[in-house]
């Protein structure tokens, strides 16, 4: 059969390995399986929302409120915004993919970061437009803007802030100088899946949304409650911009995109700030025990902003050989090779999760230099 020759070579996303086929592949048991490759939450969500979404299972029924005029209230309030500056999405993906059906098509581009969120090169794809990408793999201003220049016909510009799967991030202040030089015609998305996290470590990175908007009517921003919120399987997530940028999204979201029980759980997880800002506090005090981790085993990281932290290493070891080992051992992480870097993406868990990690990785090194 024929299909569209757009999709002829486009890649389906590789998601994280599930924990079901650990178990179902090496016969590991569940509880025996630790996840640390999706970038998820390893203290579960509020237990506000669990009770939530178990007294809002008797309303499965019925579609949501096809408005969410709640849940855009209370992010309206949350970022200071008007309801009509906000948009929601089954997780920010969906966001992801209605900003780039908005502007994308065979006859221009778009710019991203080499190595960056692969959504934004997926959904990409779809559209036919052409992907320009830096030389270099973190985000390099000085690079985005000489291709910005020299390719005129450039409509959407991803910057991931902080960058997954990299950890790295942009001060606000040079983004900000960055977004002066570029025309209002581009529509400049602006990704902070992980913006709390980057926020709590460096005041450097925070972004106040409502300045953003208002200064730079192109800026869409995006935000999640997939990570900090802990609130992945729900698929919910958020774009905020100029009210006409928003409407035009709208005419691509399908009606009731996201589920009752998910609305139901993005209400609620907004109002307990107390559980997702100790998540946060947590995870930096892990972190650091990972960078001590690398120290220890002598591998490079890039400095983190995130939930997870990237590991690199040097010619002696292969990334993706690491990772099948760690997998065999029942551990779960983000292999970096198909990005073109020997190095593997580990999400912070719990401190038992990261004890197991770091126990097992010391095996797994010592088994391949024996
Ligand atoms: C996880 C992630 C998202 C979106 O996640 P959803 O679950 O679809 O909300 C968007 N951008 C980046 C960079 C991410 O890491």
């Amino acid at each position: 059969m024929k299909f569209n020759k757009v999709l002829e070579n486009l890649k389906t996303y590789e998601a994280g390995k599930p924990i079901e086929l650990v178990v179902r592949e090496f016969g590991i048991k569940n509880e025996d399986v630790i996840k640390l490759a999706s970038n998820e939450n390893p203290r579960g969500c509020s237990p506000r929302v669990v009770e939530a979404i178990q007294k809002e299972a008797k309303r499965a029924n019925l579609y949501p409120d096809d408005s969410m005029y709640e849940l855009k209230e209370g992010l309206a309030k949350r970022f200071d915004v008007k309801s009509s500056n906000i948009i929601i999405g089954a997780g920010s993906d969906q966001v992801i993919d209605f900003a780039i059906k908005s502007k994308a098509n065979e006859n221009n581009s778009i710019l991203m970061a080499k190595t960056t969120f692969a959504m934004y090169e997926i959904y990409a794809r779809q559209t036919g437009t052409r992907i320009i990408k830096t030389k270099s793999h973190t985000h390099n201003l000085e690079q985005f803007l000489e291709l910005y220049k020299n390719n005129r016909d450039i409509v959407i510009i991803f910057l991931c802030l902080p960058n997954n799967p990299l950890g790295e991030c942009l001060d606000t202040k040079d983004v900000y100088e960055f977004l002066k030089e570029i025309d209002e015609d581009v529509l400049v998305v602006l990704d902070g899946a992980y913006a709390e996290y980057a926020k709590f470590k460096d005041k450097n990175k925070e972004i106040v949304v409502q300045d953003l908007i208002e200064r730079f009517p192109n800026v869409l921003y995006l935000g999640t409650f997939s990570k900090a919120y802990g609130l992945g399987g729900m698929r919910c997530g958020y774009g905020i911009a100029n009210s006409e940028i928003i409407k035009t999204l709208y005419k691509l979201r399908p009606p009731f995109n996201i589920t009752t029980l998910s609305l139901k759980a993005a209400i609620e997880a907004l109002g307990d700030e107390k559980f997702v800002n100790g998540c946060i506090e947590e995870n930096f005090i892990q972190m650091k025990l990972y960078e001590e981790f690398a120290d220890e085993m002598k591998l490079e990281y890039i400095e983190s902003f995130t939930n997870f932290i990237t590991l690199k290493f040097t010619n002696s070891k292969k990334s993706s050989d690491i990772a099948q080992k760690l997998l065999k051992k029942g551990i779960i992480i983000r292999d970096l090779a198909s990005y073109g870097i020997n190095a593997i993406r580990v999400t912070i868990g719990t401190p038992e999760q990261n004890s197991k990690f770091f126990s097992k990785f010391r095996e797994v090194v010592y088994d391949s230099t024996r």
